[in-house]
C-alpha cells in the first residue's frame, strides 16, 4: 500500500514514511492509493476482541510493518489504560446505540488514535532506520494536548512538549496537563492565545537552523496533529468493531445495514466511518452532525463549502471549526482521485474562503446526510435522553443524538451514534441541561463535577480521580518569544 498527496499523485510514500511525515510538503494530505476491501468475513471478525479486529483492519493500510511490529503497537495502545476490556463499548438507550469512545486515559475520543500513534511513530522510525529521537511539539486549546501527552508518556525514544494559552483552558483541562506523569513530557503555558501558541510551534518547525541544531543533539521533529494517517487508520477500527458487537449480540444479521451518526469538527472521525463503508462494512447512511458552526451541513446539502461566516463558541468546543481539514481527503475521493482538481479547490478555499463542487462530485456525497443542532436543541437532547432512560451523554454526543433524531427516516436500520466524550469532561453544561433551574455561575469546574455526580449517581471516572490532589509537575509559564529557548532547554 502506498500513499499519495491529495495535491500531487506523483508523491508516493509507504505507510510508515507517511506516518513519520504527517503532512505532505505541498500542503496536501496523504491518502491510500486505493481503499482496501476487508478480506475477512464479518462473522469471523465478530468473534475477535478489539485488538484482533484492530490488527485485521490496520494491516490493510500499514503493510510495511511486520505482523509482530503492528501487533506490538496495538497491544501497547489498547490495554489497561482503558477502563474496559471492550475499549469501545456500545450502550443501547432510547432506540439508538451509543458507541462510547471515551474509555481511554483522557476520557475523550482522541485517545482512540493518540494512544497508538506514538507506537506507530517509533515503529516507523525503526523501519526507516532513523536513529534520532522523535520530538513532538503541540499547540493546544485544551483537549488534544492532554491526549497527546498521555499517548507519548514514557514511550521510549520520544519527547513531547505542549504549549497552551495561559488562562485560556478550563480548570480541568489545565490540571490534566500539568499533572501528567512521564519523564519525557512537558506542558508550558504561554502568555497569548491559542493562535499564538500555534504560530510559535509552526515557526519552530520551519526554522532550518534550529532543526540542524537539534539534529546535532540526536532529535528530529514530528507532528501528532489530526491529519496524520497514523491517527485516521486506527479510527476505522471501532466502526467495524461496533458492527461486530451488534452481530455477536444478535442485534443484526451479517450483511444487514446500519446508520452511523458522528459529531463532526475536523472531519476525521466521520471520514474513518466512510472508509469503513468503502471497505465493505454494511452502512446505509453516514450522518454528519454539526453544531451552530454548520459549514458542513451546508456543504452536504448545497455542494458549496463557505467558511466566510460567523464563528460561534458553543458548548461543544471540539466541533467549533470552520475549516475541516480532513474534508480534503473526501474531496479527493469523490473527484476520482484527481489531484489537480483537489489542489484547485483547496487553493480557492484559502484564497476566496469558498469553493463549489460539480454535479458529478455531488453524486459522491450520497453516502452522507447532514444536519446541525442549535445550543438549545443540544441541551434539550441531554435532558430528554436522561429523563427517558437515565443515560447521561456529553454535549458533543448530544449534538449527534439530536441530529440523528432530526434527519428523519433513514430506513429501518439500527443507528450507531459516536459518543465522543465522557459527560464528566463537560460537567457544567450537562448539569445546566439536567438541572436548568439552579444557577451554578460561581461554582468552579470541580464542584460542577461533584454536582453531576450527586444529580445522576454516576461514578467519577479514573481520569477525574487522578487529577484531584495530584502533584503539579509542569508549572512553566513563558512569553511567546521564549518558546524556542524553552524547547532547547527541554531537549538539553
Ligand atoms: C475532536 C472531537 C470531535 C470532532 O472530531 P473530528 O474528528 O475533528 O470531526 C468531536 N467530539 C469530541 C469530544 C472531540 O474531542
Amino acid at each position: 500500500m502506498y500513499y499519495n498527496s491529495t495535491r500531487n499523485k506523483s508523491i508516493r510514500l509507504t505507510a510508515t514514511e507517511a506516518i513519520l511525515k504527517g503532512l505532505s510538503d505541498d500542503g496536501g494530505l496523504f491518502v491510500p492509493e486505493y481503499i482496501p476491501k476487508m478480506d475477512i468475513d464479518l462473522k469471523t471478525l465478530s468473534e475477535m476482541d478489539y485488538r484482533q479486529v484492530a490488527y485485521e483492519i490496520m494491516r490493510l493500510y500499514i503493510d510495511d510493518l511486520s505482523k509482530e511490529e503492528l501487533m506490538n503497537c496495538i497491544e501497547n495502545a489498547y490495554g489497561e489504560n482503558f477502563d474496559t476490556p471492550e475499549m469501545a463499548p456500545l450502550t443501547y438507550a432510547d432506540g439508538s446505540y451509543y458507541l462510547e469512545l471515551f474509555h481511554g486515559p483522557t476520557i475523550a475520543f482522541k485517545d482512540m488514535a493518540l494512544q497508538i500513534l506514538p507506537h506507530l511513530m517509533t515503529a516507523s522510525a525503526r523501519k526507516n532506520r532513523i536513529d534520532k529521537k522523535i520530538v513532538i511539539l503541540t499547540a493546544t486549546s485544551g483537549d488534544t494536548g492532554k491526549a497527546a501527552m498521555a499517548g507519548f508518556a514514557d514511550v521510549p525514544d520520544t519527547k513531547i512538549m505542549v504549549f497552551y494559552p495561559h488562562g485560556g483552558v478550563s480548570d480541568v483541562q489545565r490540571l490534566q496537563m500539568v499533572t501528567q506523569k512521564g519523564n519525557n513530557v512537558s506542558a508550558v503555558s504561554v502568555d497569548g492565545n491559542f493562535d499564538d501558541c500555534q504560530s510559535g510551534v509552526k515557526a519552530i518547525f520551519a526554522d532550518a537552523d534550529f532543526k540542524k541544531e537539534i539534529d546535532g543533539m540526536g532529535y528530529q521533529f514530528s507532528s501528532a496533529n489530526s491529519i496524520n494517517i497514523g491517527r485516521l487508520v486506527p479510527q476505522i477500527v471501532y466502526y467495524v468493531y461496533a458492527y461486530c458487537t451488534l452481530l455477536r449480540n444478535e442485534k443484526i444479521s451479517a450483511g444487514e445495514e446500519i446508520n452511523i451518526c458522528v459529531p463532526t469538527g475536523n472531519f476525521g472521525n466521520i471520514l474513518a466511518a466512510y472508509l469503513a463503508k468503502k471497505m465493505g462494512l454494511p452502512v446505509n447512511k453516514l450522518v454528519c452532525a454539526s453544531n451552530m458552526n454548520n459549514v458542513l451541513t451546508d456543504f452536504f446539502t448545497e455542494g458549496r463549502y463557505d467558511r466566510l461566516r460567523d464563528f460561534h463558541l458553543t458548548m461543544s468546543p471540539s466541533m467549533d471549526i470552520l475549516i475541516s481539514s480532513n474534508l480534503e481527503r473526501l474531496i479527493y475521493f469523490i473527484c476520482g482521485n484527481d489531484d489537480k482538481r483537489t489542489g484547485e479547490l483547496m487553493k480557492a478555499l484559502s484564497k476566496d474562503g469558498a469553493y463549489a463542487i460539480d454535479d458529478k462530485m455531488k453524486e459522491g456525497l450520497s453516502d452522507f446526510t447532514a444536519e446541525y443542532a442549535t445550543e438549545e436543541e443540544t441541551l434539550k437532547e441531554i435532558k430528554r435522553v436522561y429523563d427517558d432512560t437515565g443515560y447521561v451523554i456529553d454535549t458533543h454526543t448530544a449534538v449527534a443524538s439530536a441530529v440523528a433524531r432530526k434527519v428523519g427516516d433513514l430506513g429501518d436500520h439500527p443507528m450507531i451514534i459516536a459518543s465522543t466524550a465522557s459527560p464528566f469532561k463537560f460537567a457544567r453544561s450537562i448539569v445546566l441541561a439536567i438541572d436548568p433551574k439552579t444557577d451554578h455561575k460561581d461554582q468552579d469546574d470541580m464542584s460542577m463535577i461533584d454536582e453531576l455526580k450527586s444529580l445522576t449517581g454516576l461514578e467519577e471516572p479514573m481520569a477525574i480521580k487522578e487529577v484531584r490532589g495530584a502533584d503539579i509537575r509542569h508549572n512553566g509559564h513563558i512569553k511567546i518569544n521564549e518558546m524556542k529557548e524553552t524547547v532547547r532547554n527541554f531537549l538539553r
